[in-house]
């Protein structure tokens, strides 16, 4: 199959849907791969890294476009994009369909073929193309609420790790899944006193048993979050119901509770955020304050760490792609469920339901 990765053009994406070292899989495998110019740079990969992992590099976005039986992406193609698809191309990249009508409109008209990464599902119902990118902003989280809890930067002014003879700061994270595990585990590993709060019994026992002593569990409900937020430094929204926008675990009258300088992560902004007073913010103004805590509430986390979202989401989606690739979609998708759930488009046929009721239109 003739593979096609174009440079992404949505505003501040630095990402690339393919490395060097996939490149190398899918030639390995027998496929031929395009690689548009200059469309590893911002996630550290040059041309010639492409090139002698086997890779073409073709100079303009058109020329992938028209090459490529299968385009790999990592953004929903932007309006520039729409007319570049063909029709019967398999376009396999983030689309987030339900919350853009004129998208799902274009690629119904394009009549080619849309695998959604955010829909391809495991029998146990979890997300894998989506998994890494929680794993990079649970991680991240910890690391700006650190920097943020400085002074200079409107934080309390407190280390998260303390120092010997000073005690640590406090860490509260609101949700024990994939975001929640992994901010926990960074901080830690920083030394901080963390706690993880959830809904989910099994979920807390599991926590519980593997990390380590310095982070306790404690079931999510308004009357524990009360007693916990006054005392707390940091604050991380790793909530998530699937399908759903997120709960208000803090509401505005909660922060007249917190000591200044708390500092407020919610990493949930995406879906709404779990803070009631949380609006989406970019990595160039990450942050504001209201009622003396410091919010940030970035929604694109991973696009300030391109290089690891990269190796982390081409790890996840290079095993799909090889079955693609080799198979053809029609054969990939019937022999492998995960991949066929991300179906989302299919010559002009809206097929996840999900897109068709959001719209209105027919699936
Ligand atoms: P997940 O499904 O792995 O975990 C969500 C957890 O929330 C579950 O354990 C669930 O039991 C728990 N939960 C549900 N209701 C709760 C409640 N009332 N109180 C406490 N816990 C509750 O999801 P995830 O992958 O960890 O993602 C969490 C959020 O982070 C999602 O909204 C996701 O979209 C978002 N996210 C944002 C970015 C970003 O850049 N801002 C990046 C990745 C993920």
């Amino acid at each position: 199959m003739i593979i096609g990765v174009p440079k992404e053009i949505k505003n501040n994406e630095n990402r690339v849907a393919l490395t060097p070292a996939g490149a190398q899989e899918l030639l390995k495998a027998g496929h031929t791969v395009y690689v548009q110019s200059t469309a590893g740079l911002g996630s550290g990969f040059e041309d010639a890294e492409y090139v002698s992992a086997g890779a073409s590099i073709l100079p303009t976005i058109e020329e992938v476009y028209d090459i490529a039986e299968m385009i790999m992406k990592v953004k929903e193609p932007i309006e520039a994009e729409y007319p570049l698809i063909k029709e019967n191309q398999l376009v396999f990249t983030y689309f987030h369909f339900a919350s853009y009508e004129p998208l799902t409109k274009a690629m119904v008209e394009s009549k080619s073929v849309c695998l959604a990464y955010e829909t391809v599902e495991k029998a146990d119902r979890s997300l894998p193309l989506l998994v890494p990118m929680s794993e990079v902003a649970g991680r991240m989280a910890i690391q700006e609420g650190a920097k943020y809890l400085e002074k200079p930067l409107k934080g309390r002014g407190i280390l998260l790790g303390g120092v010997p003879g000073v005690r640590p700061a406090k860490v509260l994270i609101l949700g024990g899944g994939v975001v929640g595990t992994n901010a926990a585990k960074i901080a830690a590993g920083m030394g901080a006193d963390v706690t993880i709060m959830d809904i989910n019994l099994p979920r807390l026992r599991y926590l519980d048993d593997v990390m380590p002593a310095n982070v306790n569990t404690f079931m999510s409900n308004e009357y524990n979050i009360r007693e916990l937020i006054g005392t707390h430094d940091l604050i991380v929204g790793a909530v998530l119901i699937p399908g759903a926008k997120a709960p208000h675990l803090i509401t505005k009258d909660m922060l007249k509770d917190m000591r200044p300088g708390t500092v407020l992560v919610d990493v949930a902004v995406d879906q709404g955020g779990c803070i009631e007073t949380c609006k989406p913010t970019t990595h160039q103004d990450p942050t504001y304050v209201i009622d003396d805590v410091l919010h940030y509430c970035v929604a694109n986390m991973p696009g300030a760490v391109p290089y690891t979202s990269t190796l982390a989401l081409t790890n996840a989606t290079l095993p799909y792609a090889l079955q693609l690739a080799n198979k053809g979609w029609q054969k990939a998708c019937k022999e492998n469920l995960e991949l066929k759930l991300g179906l989302n488009i299919i010559k002009g046929e809206i097929v996840y339901q999900a897109v068709g009721e959001a719209f209105n239109l027919p699936y």
